[in-house]
Order: C-alpha cells, then structure tokens, then sequence
C-alpha cells in the first residue's frame, strides 16, 4: 500500500511555522497584509475567497476582501489595483480567478506590482520562473513540492511526468521539477501513446480536470502520484484525476483528494504573502 501524502497535516506544519515568522515579523515593524479581490458571485471562488481570509486570520496576517460586482469594469478594477500597489499596509494582492468575460485577464494580472503578486502570474514573475531566480512560485506548483519532498524521494535523477500543461500548474510544475535536476516530460490532451509516458514517471504529477482519468495500470510500481485534479461528480462526492483505489495499490505514495494538494496550495499562498512583506516591508495599517 501506498504512502499516503496528507497535504492537511503538511500545510498545518508549514502554517504553524508561518505563524512564528509572522509574529517574529511583526517585532521588527514589518506587518504582512493581504489584499484579495472577487469580482462577480462564482461560489466555487467565493469558497475560495473565504478559506484564504481564514488562513490569514489563523496566522495573524492582516487581511481585505474586495466583493465587486460582476458588472465591474476593466477601469474600475484597475484603479482598485493601482490604488493597493501604492498602499504600504498591502503586501500581497490576489485576483481571483476566472473574472467575468468582459474584463482582460491578461491586462489585470500584468497591473498587479510584480513584488505584490503572490499567486506569481505576473509575467515578469513567470519568466523568472524559467530562469530559476525568483521570490514568488505559483502556489499550486509550490505546494506539490513540499509534498514530494514528504514522499522522501530525492527529484534529482528521477523521470518525471507532469500531465496538464496550464499556466497554472503544468507548465511552472514543469520547471520546478527541472531546477531540481528532475527529467522531465510534460504531456497534454494531444499526446501519443500516454499510458506508456505516465508508466514511466518515477514521480507522476496530473493536472487535467477529468475524474479518475489515470489509472492503476498507468503507474509504475512504486511511484509518487501527486493528484491536483478537483472534480465534483453529479452525487457531489469530490474525486481527483486519478482513480485513487487502483492507484494506491501500486504506487510507493499517493495524495488523496480531498486533502492533498488542495490545502497546501492555501499554505504556500500564505508563504509567498509573508515573503512579500518581507520584500515590501509593509508597515501596520493605520
Ligand atoms: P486546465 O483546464 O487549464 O488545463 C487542463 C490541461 O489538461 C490542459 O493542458 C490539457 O492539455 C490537459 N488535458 C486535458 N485532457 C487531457 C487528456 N485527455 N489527456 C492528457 N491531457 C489532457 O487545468 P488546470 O487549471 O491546470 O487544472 C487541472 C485540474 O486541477 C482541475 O481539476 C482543477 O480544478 C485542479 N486544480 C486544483 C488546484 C488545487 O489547489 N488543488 C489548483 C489548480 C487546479
């Protein structure tokens, strides 16, 4: 059986020793703040919305929501960015994602301050990603890290597959795994002879968004699954993009879904808002 990775039980440690930096931080004058933005009233976004205002609150990191309408205008939402990338008690700032069609996503994500952007999709942020020398890694991909690391396996040397090439996770995930001397090959929904590649991986990542899609006869014995797939099935039971059953009986460890990668993506958002108000120096709200 499986190594089960418990992204609960990672994320509660690194959120523990964030709440001793954050505490320590605020000795030396240095206050970190959040300030998260939700335009229209998806309620998949507003779960996100409200677990991130609760992490912030569990680790004494000073927060503000921003619940605009879905009627908001581009302009509008700029000017709200511009005002919080001058504000000195604003650390990091999220834009929740997808916005409403009318509004360029591209152009938002390019009006965040680059030092304030701690989902890291700002495109000076990507490209420091490729180049390895960066202070913000997209969350989802950071998380996965800290829970390979769990799994005990070294990524040095090993193969590894990512499936998903988003910009979100497949792509960052990619390069992580390659500034750790990791093999790596990336595969996508025009792929040729996809078993094969997955059965291969020594460490397998699935980022796809299609229920129990790989399956245990596509890993190899004794691999690391990382599953970051969501998917909600018509009885609401939440399954990832690997068939967990089958796949625990052959890999060496496995994240489960729920309670894999999700909560350490959360984490690792924290992390990179306590790095930016290290960067920033944010000051206490007045
Ligand atoms: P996306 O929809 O942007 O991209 C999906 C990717 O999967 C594409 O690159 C596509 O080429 C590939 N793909 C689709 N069908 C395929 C197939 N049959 N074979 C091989 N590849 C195929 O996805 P995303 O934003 O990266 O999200 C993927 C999943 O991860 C979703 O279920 C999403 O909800 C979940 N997710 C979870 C977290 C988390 O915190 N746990 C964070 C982000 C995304």
């Amino acid at each position: 059986m499986a190594k089960i990775l418990s992204g609960r039980e990672v994320s509660a440690r690194i959120k523990d020793e964030l709440k001793g930096e954050v505490s320590e931080l605020k000795k030396q004058g240095i206050f970190a703040g959040l300030a998260v933005i939700i335009v229209g009233d998806d309620p998949a976004s507003r779960v996100y919305v409200n677990n991130k205002k609760k992490a912030c609150e569990e680790l004494g990191i000073y927060s503000e929501e921003y619940a605009l309408s879905g009627e908001t205008s581009e302009e509008e939402l700029i000017g709200l960015i511009e005002r919080l990338n001058k504000d000195d008690s604003i650390s990091g700032i999220l834009v929740q994602l997808p916005l409403p069609k009318h509004i360029s996503e591209k152009r938002i994500l390019e009006s965040i301050n680059p030092q304030k952007d701690v989902d890291a999709f700002h495109p000076i942020n990507v490209g420091k990603i490729m180049t390895g020398d960066y202070d913000f890694v997209p969350c989802t991909p950071a998380g996965i890290m800290e829970l390979i690391k769990e799994s005990g396996v070294s990524v040095s040397g090993k193969d590894c597959v990512v499936i998903g090439r988003s910009n979100i996770v497949g792509k960052p995930m990619s390069m992580l795994l390659l500034h750790q001397n990791g093999t790596v090959t990336v595969c996508h929904s025009r792929t040729n002879n996809l078993k094969e590649k997955a059965k291969n991986a020594d460490i397998l990542v699935v980022a796809i968004g299609k229920p129990k899609f790989v399956t245990g006869d596509m890993i190899k014995e004794g691999a690391v699954v990382i599953d970051v797939g969501i998917n909600r099935l018509e009885d609401k039971k939440l399954v990832g993009d690997v068939d967990f059953e089958g796949a625990e009986k052959v890999a060496g460890a496995i994240t489960p879904v729920p309670g894999g990668v999700g909560p350490m993506t959360i984490a690792m958002l924290m992390k990179n808002t306590v790095k930016a108000a290290i960067i920033n120096r944010t000051e206490k709200k007045i």
